[in-house]
């Protein structure tokens, strides 16, 4: 049995989404924006998935926007906010951290083209924003600072509390892409200071292809997409109506099943870290050991060997794991996030990111220990990394 060990890269769309979703494929396929009854059943489907992904954010249904996944959430939060200050005449600074996805790097970098100014909040060994370089990097012209609830790559949590306090102090809005964080992480808009936060379906068992973007009541964004007057003109276009339903049903399951599932991952991310280690000599976890990580993503180094090997190695034998965040080319290229961190390039060549699901069991990580030595030990002896 192939045993798939890269679930933040992508989940499974789970049954109860599957099945939320059958009623819009098939009855309410109407338009959600057109007033005869076609269009109203959509648009009570809509509202209702609305109402369901506000409530497990403990937000209300008019700050969700439906995109079509994070990257658009990522782009609208940055763009859309960043250009929305300057038109307003509020500045042109923007602070974004150096261990953010590329949906918001790149879309800060389009910013710097833009004209706007771009500061990196740095990270320290485990890939942590420190409150206080925000502070530092905060100036009267930002307008802007985005820093990740969770990392994709080595899933280090950041400290989004303290920064938004900061934030708030200075009256810059906070947004937070939560897209790995969501259903394994408590997120709570009314307790956490985020003026904007992304979310993708497809990393908590719902289907690919939407998204959604928590705006709180105030915060001004432009629209990136021009076209019709959709989600409140926040984005334009018709609607993913079967989708969002499959999302908010995805959402309130992993939210409810997250007091149980979330020790359980962290359990078995422990196991197979711990495992590794403890078998294998100069290898090493990248991130924090302590609880301020996401349960389901163990990030490891093995010293002297390369990735992409033993990633080669592994789904030959039906193990599939991933180096950094999943490329659409295929092609490994240095983690930026791992550059950030430190890491010396022995074992930034070297690390691999094991990232755990629903599926996994404590059997397939007891395969997983017992496959991985001999591989690493057949790779380091090939390229006489051995000794
Ligand atoms: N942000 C983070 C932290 C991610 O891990 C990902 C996906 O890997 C994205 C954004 C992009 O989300 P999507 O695949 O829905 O565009």
């Amino acid at each position: 049995m192939p045993i798939y060990l890269d679930y933040a890269a992508t989940t499974p769309l789970r049954p109860e989404a599957r099945a939320a979703m059958e009623p819009c494929l098939a009855g309410a396929f109407g338009n959600p924006s057109s007033q005869h009854a076609f269009g109203r059943a959509a648009r009570d489907c809509l509202d209702a998935a609305r109402d369901l992904v506000a409530r497990c954010l403990n937000a209300h249904a008019g700050e969700i926007t439906f995109t079509s996944g994070g990257t658009e959430a990522d782009n609208l939060a940055i763009t859309g906010a960043a250009r929305s200050a300057r038109s307003r005449g509020a500045g042109t600074h923007v602070i974004v951290s150096a261990v953010e996805h590329h949906a918001v790097l790149h879309a800060a970098l389009a910013l710097a083209d833009d004209g706007f100014s771009i500061s990196l909040a740095p990270v320290d060994r485990h890939g942590r924003v420190d409150p206080e370089d925000a502070r530092r990097l905060l100036r009267p012209d930002t307008v802007l600072v985005s820093v990740m609830a969770a990392n994709n790559e080595v899933g280090t949590l950041q400290p989004i509390a303290e920064i938004g306090a900061l934030c708030r102090e200075h009256g810059v809005p906070l947004h937070t892409d939560a897209v790995q964080a969501a259903g394994l992480i408590h997120l709570d808009v009314d307790r956490l200071p985020v003026d904007l936060l992304s979310l993708s379906a497809h990393k908590f068992y719902g289907p690919k292809g939407i998204g959604a973007l928590y705006v709180r009541a105030g915060t001004e964004l432009a629209p990136i997409l021009r076209g019709g007057a959709q989600e409140r003109e926040r984005r334009a276009g018709t609607e993913a109506v079967a989708a969002a339903c499959g999302m908010a049903a995805a959402l309130e399951l992993a939210v409810a099943e997250r007091p149980v599932e979330a020790p359980r991952l962290a359990d078995l991310r422990d196991r197979l870290a711990q495992g590794l280690r403890g078998a294998i000599d100069r290898t090493w976890l990248n991130g924090p050991e302590s609880s301020e990580r996401l349960p389901g993503i163990a990030n490891i180094a093995f010293e002297g060997i390369d990735a992409e090997a033993l990633l080669i190695a592994l789904d030959l034998a039906g193990v599939a794991a991933a180096a950094g965040a999943a490329c659409s080319s295929g092609a490994l290229e240095p983690s930026h996030v791992l550059a950030a961190m430190g890491l010396p390039a022995e074992r930034l060549n070297g690390s691999v990111r094991f990232s755990l699901g629903r599926g996994t069991t404590g059997a397939e990580i007891d395969a997983v220990l017992n496959l991985i030595p001999a591989i690493v030990r057949r790779l380091r002896r090939r390229t006489g990394a051995a000794h």
